[in-house]
């Protein structure tokens, strides 16, 4: 989780959400992305999804079994259809999202159609990771002032 932190910070060079996130493999980081949103103009720039980009790039599979995610922010429904359509095993992530986190917050994950299920845990280094996002908006708020 520290190595997805350290990825988010790589966000702010853009001015985009700090949100970072890296795959593991055999105690390996295979992929990693922080949030490209406003940088790449795109609506799919997610950290997730640039990682799972990574990995599946790495491993020449779409699948990614026994691979284990690292996210400092609760995915988006986006981001949980990928996570779950590239079957990583294991979802860990920092803080909770409150207004779009599709795990456990705004929607349920147990809820979702799939032929694949992840187990996951959150509240890793959770104080860390949620500061990354509340540090970020109260200077927006400062900035624009
Ligand atoms: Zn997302």
């Amino acid at each position: 989780m520290k190595k997805a932190i350290h990825y988010a910070k790589h966000s702010l060079l853009s001015d985009d959400v700090p949100i970072g996130c890296v795959i593991v493999k055999n105690d390996k980081i295979i992929g990693y992305g922080y949030n490209k949103k406003e940088a790449l103009h795109s609506p799919l720039a997610h950290a997730e999804i640039m990682a799972i980009n990574m990995a599946s790039k790495n491993l020449s599979s779409y699948h990614l079994e026994d691979c284990d995610i690292y996210v400092t922010l609760e995915p988006c429904l986006m981001c949980v259809g990928a996570i779950l359509n590239s079957r990583i095993k294991n979802l860990y992530f920092g803080a909770r999202n409150k207004r779009f986190g599709a795990v456990i917050s705004h929607q349920k994950i147990e809820k979702l159609i799939t032929n694949h299920m992840i187990s996951y845990e959150f509240g890793i280094l959770e104080r860390e990771c949620a500061s990354l996002i509340t540090d970020f908006f109260s200077d927006l708020r400062k900035r624009s002032k």
